[in-house]
């Protein structure tokens, strides 16, 4: 983008080249302000999340063959983010509890994880997670979760794509660890096996960022949960939300809120649960939630981008912060 800017002013200058009667000094040329440095590749962006809430996934339920093929196409985005596993390879399988809700939906479900070292603090960890599985097909319908959750997985991959990369000047502060989590749906029963597995490896866990629905709002509304429990990270949010190009809230999460508290909501209350403090960004429930309806011709694709920007901001600034602080205190 900033290439071709250039070429346009460039081009500008050489129709200029009509001898002109009184030339301008330089410094009063009026040049517009640069824009802001590109920090999402939107084609991606929407090019995943397409891919991801295609029929072809069949809705990603937990342990079928669309969820599989979701699984693949992210480990091929995870490589080529140039993240490491963070084991023998991404997938780190786990069991599923017999009967319940997890019924019919295979023996194990299985998580992509990979990191990214810090330079500051390599033994850190702040962890990025989004869940890729969904409802899959009933009575014939497929569920294909565009919104909930494949939007979370297509700015998890642009956050690994900017952190991924071995460049020195794009290496996070802490260690990134991002984890496309499986069987969110059937109870963060992803989430709860990726927090027992880095508690039984001794990771220090400094912070969980979650992302689940994040792709439409009409209103251009983001929640930022997670201050109410670890009001340290207030004044970091606040900072972001002066600057972000949508209306970033923060809240969903006091007790007294009962449903309309999302603590328990998403994957992050597993790292709740340990101690972990944590940020879940995402939208208020729409009328597609849940529903076959939930594709990816609803979703708002600016407020999408949009909100991929603002992510990517907090990310960096909560690691820039990280860096710098003493573990981050938990209030409740
Ligand atoms: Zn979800």
């Amino acid at each position: 983008m900033k290439g071709l800017l250039l070429a346009l002013i460039l081009l500008t200058s050489c129709g200029a080249a009509v001898p002109s009667q009184t030339p301008k000094p330089a410094e009063a040329v009026q040049t517009p302000a640069p824009p802001a440095p590109k920090t999402v590749d939107a084609a991606r962006l929407l090019e995943d999340v397409r891919v991801l809430s295609a029929d072809a996934m069949e809705g990603r339920r937990t342990g079928t063959q669309g969820g599989a093929m979701a699984r693949a196409y992210v480990a091929r985005r995870f490589a080529d983010a140039g993240l490491k596993p963070l084991g023998a390879s991404f997938e780190q399988e786990f069991r599923l509890p017999v009967g319940g809700e997890g019924k019919g939906a295979g023996r194990s479900g299985v998580n992509l994880v990979g990191y990214v070292q810090g330079r500051t603090h390599p033994e850190r960890f702040i962890v990025v997670t989004a869940h890729y599985d969904h409802l899959g097909v009933r009575d014939g319908v497929i569920y294909n979760g565009a919104d909930d959750n494949a939007s979370g997985v297509a700015v998890l991959l642009q956050l690994a794509a900017r952190f991924g990369v071995e460049r020195g000047e794009r290496r996070p502060e802490n260690s990134i660890i991002f984890a496309a989590l499986d069987a969110e749906e059937l109870g963060l029963l992803g989430a709860r096996a990726l927090v027992r597995r880095l508690k039984a490896e001794k990771r220090a866990l400094s912070l969980n960022v979650n992302l689940d629905m994040v792709g439409r709002s009409e209103r251009g509304e983001l929640y930022a949960a997670g201050t109410h429990h670890t009001p340290a990270l207030r004044p970091v949010l606040e900072r972001v939300a002066a600057r972000a190009p949508v209306k970033l809230l923060l809240g969903h999460d006091r007790p007294e809120q009962g449903k309309d508290d999302w603590t328990s909501q998403s994957d992050q209350f597993a790292f709740h649960r340990a101690g972990v403090p944590f940020v879940y960004f995402g939208v208020e429930d729409h009328g597609d939630y849940h529903k076959p309806t939930d594709d990816f011709s609803a979703l708002t694709s600016d407020f999408f981008l949009h909100a991929a920007e603002t992510i990517l901001d907090a990310l960096e600034t909560l690691d820039a912060e990280l860096a710098s602080a003493r573990k981050l205190k938990r209030d409740g």
